[in-house]
């Protein structure tokens, strides 16, 4: 399939020799590196530097409320209210290091906190707002959190109830709130009303902490991947080349911040490339989106397979009804994106989608559909320049890379690249599983083919993708345990057409209590109001046992294929009830 159009106007103009020629070493000197100490602070990247140039009185964010008034932030605004924060958190002596959670939508006090923790050489940990207390109670306990924004309506639905399991919680800052509620829950207007708009950024390392996400595991519960102010050398990149940033851009990422794409992109890589974002707080409605790319003539929209399928079935034909001439580029990540979403993009917008492959762990884009290299419609793409990516045998016995094309195979990261994860949160022996002498092991399963495009297969592993997010199986049954009728719990992700796959739990009940409808209501209503909507289960199934190795581990992999009516494959660790 042919590319987005004029190839001499895109920054990667050809694949190949570019991969040839680069070098992350040069990255320094085109982001303007001098000699202050601050250099590689990822705030003073993505904002400071600009705000005292060309770009001060430029649009950084533009934020549409709910009901389509707009605010706005020019670079310099960014700049101030950013200081302002870094400033408050000196003030409540957050030290260097130390995480500064936030749990919120998309509203500016997030943007704010993310910049401002950097600023202040703080880490920052976005949570997402639509977790349940248990979600948020393991993230918050396990990263130690000391300082939290919130807004007062999640503080009083999630944050309230666990404060007394979480006795390091020092400071609450609610977004909404006009004054001091205690000298623990704090007003943010206040606090920022307060605090000078000039701060200097201290010095920092580029292997200094800056950002935390969560992310899903299949035993245990989430691990804590912790990456460093280096990492926005990839985000700048992958923004060059990959999102294709020009000067004067208009740029959406639908992403919540909650996650790590909504952090990557939606925040870090359009500021260093120095474009402005649209950042809608309303959630996905076709309409309104058709509307918002035409209004305000986006130019690059980075998207996820979950609302690509959406839209695709609304069966509307945006450009009969919507002018979207300034669309230049879009792009989707997050799930595997179907040849069919990529055809009907080209019909639908008269360019294709293109589909990219990242994941928490890479903190960036690690391969990608270029807008001026030929798309396979179902492929993830090739490598970033500067990313050797390969596929190996991994096995009990050992690792071997695999010879392409053919086989499919793990898919394998070389080390050393900017953005990859420098640890798991308190979990040494976790994150060294991950590598392989040189390789880190994705954990996803992939092939390629003879010109060197990836395309996915599937996770090596049991974690869940459901609408875009991942879901830690574990998390789950832990917290379906403690629902006073339930004996055991077993989850799975069963494919779904609209979500990708759907959280299902098998559940053993306790002797005495019945499988009913109610029950089964009773349990969907504990799920979710522990879990949250996004991470419960969408369907339960009453069983009276849930198969284990001998050992005592839940074999999720026999009740999908059972579920899927798929071969069983080697059953020999099976325990026998
Ligand atoms: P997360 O860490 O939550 O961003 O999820 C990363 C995982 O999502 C990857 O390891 C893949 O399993 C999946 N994923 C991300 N992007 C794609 C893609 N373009 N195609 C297929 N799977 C993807």
């Amino acid at each position: 399939m042919s590319s987005t159009g004029n190839n001499a106007d895109y920054n990667l103009v050809d694949y190949d020799s570019k991969r040839s020629s680069f070098s992350w070493d040069t990255v320094e000197k085109e982001l303007g590196f001098g000699e202050a100490g601050y250099e590689h602070n990822i705030a003073h990247l993505a904002v400071d530097r600009h705000a005292t140039g060309v770009l001060r009185d430029v649009i950084a964010f533009r934020f549409i409320q709910k009901d389509r008034s707009r605010q706005e932030f020019t670079y310099l605004q960014l700049k101030e209210e950013s200081s302002r924060f870094a400033n408050v958190l000196s003030n409540l002596g957050i030290q260097k290091g130390e995480t500064v959670f936030s749990l919120a939508g998309r509203i500016p006090a997030l943007y704010i906190t993310a910049l401002g923790s950097l600023k202040a050489t703080a880490v920052f940990c976005p949570l997402f707002s639509v977790f349940g207390p248990e979600p948020v109670f393991q993230r918050l306990h396990k990263g130690e959190a000391k300082i939290l924004v919130t807004t007062s309506a999640i503080y009083e639905r999630t944050v309230n109830q666990l404060e007394d399991r979480l006795p390091s919680l020092q400071y609450i800052i609610l977004s909404d709130l006009e004054e001091h509620r205690s000298d623990k829950v704090l007003s943010w207007s206040r606090l920022m009303k307060e605090a000078s708009p000039d701060f200097e950024i201290p010095t920092t390392g580029p292997e200094d902490p800056a950002l935390l996400h969560f992310t899903s595991g299949t035993t245990g519960m989430p691990k804590g991947a912790l990456h460093v102010h280096k990492a926005v050398h990839t985000h700048y990149i992958t923004g060059k080349y990959v999102l294709d940033f020009h000067p004067g851009d208009i740029f959406w990422c639908t992403a919540d911040p909650g996650w790590v794409t909504g952090t990557s992109y939606g925040i870090i890589a359009p500021l260093v490339n120095g474009v402005t974002s649209i950042i809608d707080q309303e959630e996905f409605d076709a309409m309104r989106w058709y509307s918002i790319l035409q209004e305000q003539k986006v130019n690059i929209w980075y998207t996820a397979p979950t609302a690509v399928r959406r839209l695709m079935r609304m069966d509307i034909k945006p450009l009969e009804k919507f002018n979207l001439d300034s669309l230049r580029v879009i792009l989707s990540v997050g799930e595997p994106l179907s040849a069919e979403a990529v055809l009907w993009g080209e019909r639908s917008f008269g360019i294709p989608i293109l589909d990219n492959w990242w994941q928490t762990e890479t903190g960036g884009i690690m391969i990608a559909n270029y807008p001026s290299m030929e798309v396979r419609p179902g492929s993830m793409g090739k490598p970033l320049p500067g990313i050797e990516a390969a596929l190996a045998d991994v096995t009990e016995e050992g690792f071997k890379l695999i010879e392409y094309p053919g086989k499919q195979g793990h898919l394998v990261l070389k080390k050393g690249f900017p953005s990859l994860f420098r640890a798991y949160l308190h979990e040494e022996e976790r994150f060294k599983k991950c590598f392989a002498g040189d390789w880190y092991l994705t954990g996803d399963l992939a092939k390629q083919d003879a010109d060197g495009y990836f395309w996915f297969i599937g996770r090596a592993d049991d974690i869940i993708k459901t609408s875009g997010h991942m879901v830690g199986p574990f998390e789950v049954e832990s917290t379906l345990m403690r629902h006073p009728a339930i004996a055991e719990a077993a989850v799975i992700g069963k494919p779904e057409p609209s979500i990708g796959e759907l959280v299902k739990a098998f559940i053993v009940l306790k002797p005495g209590k019945e499988p009913t409808e109610d029950m089964k209501l009773d349990i969907t209503g504990f799920a979710r109001k522990n879990l949250g909507p996004a991470v419960a289960p969408k369907e339960i199934e009453f069983v009276s046992s849930v198969p284990k190795t001998r050992s005592g581990k839940i074999l999720r992999r026999l009740l999908k294929a059972r579920e899927l009516g798929l071969p069983e494959g080697d059953t020999s660790t099976l325990e026998q009830n």
